[in-house]
């Protein structure tokens, strides 16, 4: 032990108070920059270099995998690299590894199989096909949330563990229940734990053998949290439960950052945590080190709408730097030119690397329209926790539609020939192929030739081929964007995306098509089919090296944490950032959620931010206006370039005005329960299933006709 407090060098002296309070309940609250992240890693290291407590009695438990990793190459920097780290994880990396050692208890074996949601879906698609249920009216999203709610507590577990009481779904007639218990059925035999799952045998095994609970209590001595903010309540009933013995509970966040409320997450615990912990100790940080005064002010001025607050007094000792600019464009692919140009100017005038500069973006689809331009411009990019626009699956999908059309080549159509499932399997396309390669045809033209082949007759060959033919004819007639709506609708893909319930998915697939009708727009309708697939070579076979220097692009909901000298936060229109659901929710924390994305975004940047929107229209196909939390910002505090037309400002204004009234309105009721008996003047005798507030619709089930649709609560 040399030097034993060096790992608390350059911290202020909050921060150092923070790092070296060890005993009992603590919790630190303070705004973005502030320092709480460097404070807990700083206390980390306190403890075990200066302390002596092993890393294996730490328990430390971080927002996402990525942070985990960055945090535990800070810490082996002051610790030495050795040490195992391994309690440096997220809440459910921390339920792995208690499993993987305890959960023999519960009869399942130390290497059971891990479940993503990708996972649960083909469990869930070979369900419906043993019920022989059309996958289509399957109500497929409905399922996934009564798994998700069936996984709110701990109770199915018993039923998982039971070995005296197999499961027996074939016992009930209620089709829904049958259908979940199938799922745990199939899960438990390949011994696979979904999310929800790693949480609930952690607390059923606590629960259940108290020993094995008092074992974790006494090894994990201290225990911290980062991002608190987003804990939900089974996450801090856990952290609760494993500090119970010893108190010594440190965790740090911003009720400010406040983003996962719509998953659970309930920034109560952090401010009224002594609740919980009456002998709380609390720690304010006020200085904030991540950016510039401008930059603050603008974080501050946006943040000070929300009502639901605890008002923080941060400053910053950096010097003043330059002002924030919002850019507004006339349309979007202005706004991404517009940008590209302030990159090239960055590097070229401030010597900026392109990994200092961060892209962030509301959703997922939203990179599509900066991508092609940093294309074009070969600037190099990489897309955090997501794929590429053209690398995504289903926009792969949509392409190899209309690929097949053009060339018949044998890869696009095996991309979509059994998707969605048209009862053409491996052995059927072993067939196919052999059939091909006698004949020398390709595998679409020889499955053309062999529908009457008893191996596809009971499959839906025929209506694939018949869909694709009719089109091929239309496909002179038509422009390609039209074309590509057309064969997703024939082939039933749409259908397809939508019934998975994918909202991310289905936006893709709505982006592709928009930049298809962008592109007809600048370059006449009469773009060919194999013209455009050409040019779109171009973008999709771009490779890629991750080592190179990046631009580095993501939503705002991965930048949690993250800090740039450069932050573009583009697309920052009213009804993308605040987004369209939050407009139309009643609870005016949806809204306040928005805003909290849009501070966390703010407060990423460094030296100089971005905000960008521009005209055109939504994939929706809405007008697209300025985010009211542009209109929010004390005037003084950016610079404007591009010019809102004084027009589309009252417009834009008045738009605003007309959500919140709307959203003020008060709230209507739904005039049946669940279960109740109704009438439809087209559908007949129908039974209430469910009943979605937010959307204020019934979901009816109509025996007569065997569908269940969604009704308006207004409708009589
Ligand atoms: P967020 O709320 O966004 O997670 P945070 O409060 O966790 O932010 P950090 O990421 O820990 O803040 O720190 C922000 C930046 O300020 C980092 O670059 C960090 O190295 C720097 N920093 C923190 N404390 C100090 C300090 N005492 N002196 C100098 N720089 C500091
Ligand atoms: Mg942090």
């Amino acid at each position: 032990m040399t030097e034993p407090f060096n790992m608390l060098h350059g911290l202020n002296e909050m921060q150092r108070l923070a790092a070296t309070t060890t005993e009992g309940p603590i919790r630190v609250i303070a705004g973005a920059g502030s320092g709480k992240t460097k404070a807990l890693t700083s206390r980390y290291a306190y403890l075990v270099n200066a302390l002596g407590i092993e890393p294996s009695n730490l328990l430390c438990v971080t927002f996402t995998n990525k942070a985990a990793q960055e945090m535990k190459r800070r810490v082996k920097k002051i610790i030495g690299g050795e040490r195992d780290t391994g309690y440096i994880t997220t809440y459910h990396g921390f339920c792995v590894r208690v499993l993987r050692e305890e959960i023999h208890h519960l009869f399942y074996p130390k290497n059971f199989l891990i479940l993503d949601t990708e996972d649960q879906k083909t469990i869930l698609r070979e369900i419906y096909e043993e019920l022989q249920l059309k996958i289509n009216d399957s109500k497929f999203n409905r399922i996934l949330k009564k798994i998700g709610e069936l996984k709110m507590d701990t109770g199915y577990v018993y039923s998982l563990i039971d070995r005296n009481q197999p499961i027996k779904p074939e016992d009930t007639e209620d089709q829904d229940r049958k259908i979940l218990l199938m799922y745990l059925k199939k899960q438990k035999r390949v011994y696979g734990l979904d999310f929800d799952d790693l949480m609930n045998f952690t607390f059923a095994l606590f629960k259940e053998y108290p020993k094995v609970l008092a074992r974790w209590q006494e090894r994990l001595h201290y225990i911290q949290v980062d991002e608190f903010q987003d804990s939900s309540s089974r996450q801090f009933e856990l952290i609760r439960l494993l500090g119970e013995k010893h108190g010594n509970v440190f965790v740090v966040g911003d009720p400010d950052q406040t983003i996962y409320e719509w998953r659970g997450a309930d920034p109560a615990y952090i401010v009224h945590l002594e609740r919980w912990y009456p002998n709380c100790q609390t720690i304010f940080l006020n200085q904030n080190y991540r950016s510039t005064p401008e930059i603050l002010a603008v974080g501050n001025s946006l943040i000070q709408n929300n009502a639901l607050r605890v008002e923080k007094q941060m400053f910053t000792e950096a010097p003043s730097g330059v002002k924030v600019i919002h850019y507004h464009g006339k349309q979007e692919q202005e706004e991404a030119k517009w940008i590209v140009g302030q990159i090239k100017d960055l590097v070229k005038q401030q010597g900026a690397s392109l990994n200092d500069i961060a892209i962030l973006y509301r959703a997922n689809y939203l990179s599509r329209f900066m991508e092609q331009e940093l294309i074009n411009d070969n600037l190099e990019y990489s897309i955090f926790g997501g794929f590429k626009f053209f690398e995504r699956k289903e926009i792969k999908d949509a392409l190899a539609h209309l690929k097949l059309m053009a060339f018949e080549d044998d890869l696009s159509f095996m991309r979509i020939v059994n998707t969605p499932k048209r009862q053409i399997g491996k052995k059927r396309i072993e067939l196919l192929r052999q059939w091909a390669e006698e004949s020398g045809e390709t595998l679409y033209t020889t499955l053309k030739n062999n529908l009457d082949h008893d191996q596809f007759i009971r499959t839906e060959a025929l209506e694939f081929v018949n869909a694709i033919e009719a089109l091929k004819v239309k496909k002179e007639e038509v422009s390609v964007s039209d074309l590509l709506q057309d064969v997703l609708q024939a082939t039933g893909y749409e259908a397809h995306i939508r019934e998975d319930g994918d909202q991310d998915r289905l936006d893709n697939v709505m982006e592709l098509q928009r930049s298809l009708v962008q592109y007809e727009q600048a370059y006449g309708e009469d773009v060919s089919l194999e013209y455009y697939l050409q040019m779109l070579t171009l973008y999709t076979e771009n490779d890629r090296e991750d080592e190179k220097e990046s631009i580095k692009m993501m939503t705002i909901h991965t930048a949690k944490g993250l800090e740039y000298p450069y932050v573009f936060l583009i697309g920052l229109t009213e009804s993308i950032l605040p987004n369209e659901r939050s407009l139309r929710d009643r609870k005016e924390y949806a809204l306040e959620e928005e805003r909290r994305l849009a501070y966390v975004a703010i407060t990423r940047a460094e030296k100089e931010l971005y905000l960008t929107e521009s005209e055109g229209f939504t994939g929706r196909g809405q007008k697209k206006y300025p985010s009211r939390f542009i209109f929010e910002l004390e005037d003084g505090l950016y610079k404007r370039v591009g010019v809102i037309d004084r027009d589309l400002e009252e417009e834009a204004k008045e738009v605003i005005r007309m959500n919140r009234k709307l959203q003020q309105a008060p709230q209507k009721e739904a005039s049946y329960e669940v279960g109740a008996l109704v009438k439809h003047p087209v559908f007949g005798e129908g039974k209430i299933e469910s009943i979605e507030e937010q959307k204020q619709v019934y979901h009816v089930h109509f025996p007569e006709m065997e569908i269940t649709r969604p009704i308006s609560w207004s409708f009589k």
